[in-house]
């Protein structure tokens, strides 16, 4: 009787472990990833872009008129930067676009600071959020920065940075196209000097060639759509 039990158990582990291996997307995801360990995500319907920017107050008389209506264009699919069952959105007022920060710090986000912080869990993998061209890759641990990774987006009007990047993959270079959803690499805390793991999220858009302008990242990650590990476009 107790063996029996025993090879249900056994059969019911071996099932189990079966589904969890056999989810994993197609991709040589950086050592620390467990695959395994990240949840299934449902998608998520895309909330409509209502949401006010916040600016610094001397930004804002500034600003011309609507970058978010060009952020948002209908024909572009966005999605959020982490995929994982939670929209992950800045978890403090330190971590929200303009906030007040220490160091010499761009005039361009009236000396605050310049895109958002997600504080998801270290090594989640971090992915484009838009059709785009890669512009950089940039492994240096002495940079503030860290290792980072920037996408423009819409022909060169848009921008987006990935920082404090633990791991970039290998086979990303400037020039090469991503698409929504396409793996960039893993979270991490690179150029960290004082808080923990976190992605610097950032947004710019590019006036002209030798001209951009920063904006507030949040109402894009509250309105892009989140997807589930399996949706990530690999190579
Ligand atoms: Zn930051």
């Amino acid at each position: 009787m107790g063996a029996g039990r025993g090879y249900v158990v056994a059969a019911v582990l071996a099932v189990v472990a079966a589904a969890v291996v056999g989810r994993g997307p197609k991709v040589d995801l950086p050592p620390l990833v467990t695959v395994a360990s990240m949840p299934r995500v449902v998608r998520v319907v895309l909330e409509p872009p209502n949401i006010i920017p916040l600016r610094p107050a001397r930004l804002q008389a500034r600003e011309p008129r609507g970058p978010y209506e060009a952020v948002l264009a209908p024909y572009e699919r966005w999605v959020h930067p982490i995929p994982d069952n939670e929209r992950w959105l800045p978890g403090a007022p330190e971590g929200r676009y303009g906030a007040v920060r220490g160091g010499d710090r761009s005039e361009r986000c009236g000396r605050g600071h310049c895109g958002i912080d997600l504080t998801a869990p270290r090594s989640a993998p971090v992915v484009s959020i838009g059709d785009g061209v890669v512009e950089r890759v940039e492994k240096d641990r002495r940079e503030r920065a860290g290792w980072y990774v920037s996408v423009v987006h819409d022909n060169g009007r848009i921008a987006s940075k990935y920082m404090h990047l633990d791991f970039i993959r290998d086979d990303l270079v400037p020039g090469m196209h991503v698409r929504a959803g396409e793996w960039l690499g893993s979270l991490g805390r690179t150029g960290v000097k004082q808080s923990g793991p976190h992605l610097h999220f950032e947004v710019q858009i590019r006036l002209s060639k030798t001209r951009e302008r920063r904006v507030d990242p949040e109402p894009l990650v509250r309105a892009s759509e989140v997807i589930d590990l399996l949706e990530m476009k690999v190579p």
